[in-house]
């Protein structure tokens, strides 16, 4: 039986094949390849057995139903969006596309496959919603971290149509017992993240002598983990988690933008020092702060270690110092991706 694993040419998709495979266990990616998706992600896995790659639309439901049916999937990892805040901001449409009718053309063509399938597919399947902590709004600075009980209360266009695709997946399993999963995560990062968000968005401006832009003042919070943290937990939801429930992850990580961007410096400082001897910091400029800009997000991720047995293992200090490394020595992965960005 093989795992689909929709969004897997992006950043944390490609991270949940390599942990897939790392298993031994066949995996299909269907992914569009927008700008966000990236094919060289997967390169080590294209011609192995067991692997299989189609580029194609969440929408096309008449797609997903005969990937379903062919390739004999009894589980799906569902990572494919739009995710990037500020694009949401500036053109929402896409967002409501795919994250909500995209996520709704998944649903439709998984309980048609549910349905259709044999008792051991009925015993086994899963369909797994990979969500977002931004559907649970923001913080102020001493409040209690989110967890699953949090009231939704999504802010931008983004989280918005996540917020709702949680919805539609809540749905289908109350109204139809398809049987679902769902996890929220903090801000993830690590090797292979499209240059435009905040990690290496800074420590590539860094590198080129550019202004290392930071909204309003820095102070903004986040959750950080990394990515392998992510997919090993994505992993043990979708083999042990609860039909119907819903797991928040976290990195127990909490960082202002600030010294976000001040551990990189420092790493850079270290790794590849600039000519005048100056510290990457002096590149740093404040600039106007993203519209409607959530101040703070946590998470209390509990349940998923009394339940499941899962944490980080990974610190933010270890993680950046091993991600910056990735950047300087992959320069031929985001590259190409930088001059698509500016
Ligand atoms: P990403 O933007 O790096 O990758 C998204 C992938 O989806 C890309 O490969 C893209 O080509 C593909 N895709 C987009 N539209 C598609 C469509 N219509 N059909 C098929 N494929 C399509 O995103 P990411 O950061 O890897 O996030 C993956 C998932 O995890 C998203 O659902 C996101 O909401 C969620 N998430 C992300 C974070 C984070 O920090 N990045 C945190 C929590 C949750």
């Amino acid at each position: 039986m093989t795992v689909l694993v929709t969004g897997g040419a992006g950043f944390i998709g490609s991270a949940v094949v390599r942990a897939l495979r790392a298993q031994g266990r066949p995996v299909l990616v269907l992914d569009l390849l927008t700008y966000a998706g990236n094919k060289s992600s997967l390169k080590a896995f294209e011609g192995t057995a067991g692997f299989h790659f189609v580029q194609g639309d969440i929408c096309d439901t008449a797609l997903v139903r005969a990937l379903l049916t062919k390739h004999r999937v009894n589980t799906i990892l569902h990572l494919a969006a739009e995710s990037h805040v500020d694009r949401s901001i500036e053109g929402p449409e896409s967002f409501i596309q795919t994250n909500l009718v995209g996520t709704f053309s998944m649903l439709r063509a998984a309980l048609d496959h549910y349905r259709a399938g044999t008792v051991d597919l009925a015993k086994t399947f899963r369909f797994h919603h990979i969500s977002t902590d931004e559907v649970y709004g923001d913080l102020g600075p001493h409040d209690p971290p989110f967890t699953e009980a949090t009231p939704y209360a999504p802010h931008s266009p983004y989280s918005a149509s996540k917020a709702g695709s949680d919805f539609l997946v809540q749905a289908w399993h109350h109204t139809y017992a398809l049987p679902t999963v769902i996890t929220n995560c903090s801000n993830n990062y690590g090797s292979h993240q499209f240059p435009e968000k905040l990690i290496p968005r800074t420590l590539i401006r860094a590198l080129q002598g550019l202004d290392i832009l930071v909204f309003g003042q820095g102070t903004n919070v986040r959750d950080w983990l990394h990515v392998d943290d992510h997919a090993r937990a994505l992993l043990q939801v979708v083999d042990q988690g609860h039909v119907g429930q819903s797991y928040a992850i976290g990195g127990e990580a909490e960082r202002t933008n600030n010294q976000v961007v001040a551990s990189i410096c420092r790493c850079l400082d270290q790794l590849r020092p600039r000519s005048d001897g100056k510290s990457y910091q002096t590149q740093v400029r404040f600039v106007e702060d993203r519209a409607g800009h959530d101040r703070r997000y946590a998470i209390d991720c509990h349940k998923i270690r009394r339940e499941l047995g899962w944490q980080p293992s990974i610190t933010f200090e270890a993680g950046i110092a091993e991600t910056v490394q990735w950047y300087l020595d992959n320069e031929d992965w985001w590259a190409p991706l930088w001059d698509e960005t500016r």
